[in-house]
């Protein structure tokens, strides 16, 4: 999964356009400016809550086009103490997406050729746009230390590789839990195939027994497929360190669960879902995000001092940060064009099924609101309480 996706000369996110109505999905950020607003809106009152420290960084993982955070710094340029504070640090490990989150940002500057083979190093630039420091980074863990820190993924747990186990049903000797595997029989046109390990693997006992020890037994029972993401928990273990030597706080944004996530392996191309194993590095590869095995991790790593909230669903969070209200000001100054199109965006981002005042065969209401859909997890250094949005 990890190689499909970011393989530097053949990954999906390496080579072509993804996101974007050209591309294969439309994320949230695409949808309406209004979702980059609403993220700036929280990382303002998160930095409040701070205590307005003079220097802030503000880290985004897997930033897409750079858009949130584009209307992220526009949006927040009123607050001039916060603009003024801010670094921003990207991790990205395509060339193609910091090109774009170089425009977005107006980062002007030597943009290294990539013929392949290689991966990006650190880079680093200054938004003329935006008057802050901006760079890149392949991990977290790059990074700089020391300063407090606001780190944002939206849709970037989802791309992290996963594991499958199934629990091999044996009439003789009970086996257990197995992992799912991926054959090659080169015979068959498309060449890959799933099997199932005749044992458990490596990952059976050092991953698969750590989210165990998560669930009840009896839970354990009523489940016969289950996702583990050692790279989320790698990634939720840094956040957590982090925020509990600098202080700040993070946001996961992201389609998931708040318990094990059973059989949620997915590729899309062109909009459409196709299978996993078809042409790999042609289509987006996703799993839902297992909300509950990261709230696990962060206590194990960083409690008492680091605290993790909600997950809440996405319609909850932006509401309570006053999309409505945004939405009327916008629509106040828009055409009745542009405010048809603000209240789709509207709805995309937090309704359910599609916009209440179409009908079938309109143009728009084959749009599914992702309001319930995504789900919002906040980790958050323990003595500024809960975030915006969330309770205690
Ligand atoms: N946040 C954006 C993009 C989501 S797609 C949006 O919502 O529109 C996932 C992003 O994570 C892409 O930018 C992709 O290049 C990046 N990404 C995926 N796996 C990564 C990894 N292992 N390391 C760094 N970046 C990664």
């Amino acid at each position: 999964m990890e190689e499909v996706l970011t393989n530097p000369s053949a990954g999906y996110y390496l080579h072509q356009e993804v996101f974007g109505a050209a591309g294969s999905f439309i994320t949230s950020p695409d949808v309406s400016q209004m979702f980059g607003e609403m993220i700036g809106i929280w990382s303002v009152s998160l930095w409040e809550k701070m205590g307005k420290p003079r220097k802030l960084q503000l880290v985004e993982l897997g930033p897409g086009r750079g858009t949130l955070m584009q209307d992220l710094l526009r949006s927040t340029l009123t607050f001039k103490d916060f603009s003024k504070a801010l670094s921003i640090h990207f991790v990205e490990c395509s060339p193609a997406l910091r090109k774009q989150q170089r425009r977005a940002l107006q980062c002007p500057g030597e943009e290294k050729k990539h013929e392949g083979g290689d991966r990006p190093a650190v880079e680093n630039s200054r938004s003329q746009r935006f008057e802050t420091n901006v760079s890149w980074y392949l991990d977290l863990k790059d990074v700089p230390r020391g300063v407090p820190t606001i780190i944002i993924a939206q849709e970037f747990f989802d791309a992290l590789p996963i594991h499958q186990f199934q629990h091999r049903l044996s009439q003789k000797t009970p086996v257990g839990w197995c992992e799912k595997l991926i054959d090659v029989d080169s015979r068959q046109a498309n060449p890959f195939r799933f099997v199932l390990s005749s044992q458990p693997t490596a990952a059976t006992l050092l991953y698969l027994k750590k989210r165990l020890n998560w669930i009840t037994a009896v839970e354990e029972e009523s489940i016969h497929h289950i996702e583990v993401c050692p790279k989320a928990l790698q990634v939720s273990q840094e956040i957590a360190k982090r925020v509990a030597e600098d202080s700040g706080g993070g946001i996961i944004i992201d389609y998931g669960k708040d318990e094990p996530v059973t059989d949620s392996f997915q590729a899309i191309r062109n909009h459409e879902f196709v299978n996993v194993l078809d042409k790999p590095g042609t289509a987006d590869l996703s799993a839902h995000v297992d909300f509950a095995a990261i709230k696990r991790m962060v206590a194990e790593t960083a409690s008492p001092t680091v605290s993790t909230y909600g997950p809440i669903f996405q319609q909850e969070f932006l509401a309570m940060l006053g999309i409505n209200v945004r939405l009327e000001a916008l629509v106040k100054d828009a055409s009745d064009e542009q405010g048809e199109k603000l209240q789709l965006g509207y709805w995309r981002l937090v309704g359910e099924g599609p916009p209440p005042w179409l009908s079938e065969g309109d143009d728009g209401y084959k749009i599914q609101g992702m309001g319930k859909h995504y789900r919002v997890l906040a980790i958050a250094d323990s003595k500024l309480g809960a975030p915006a949005c969330f309770r205690q």
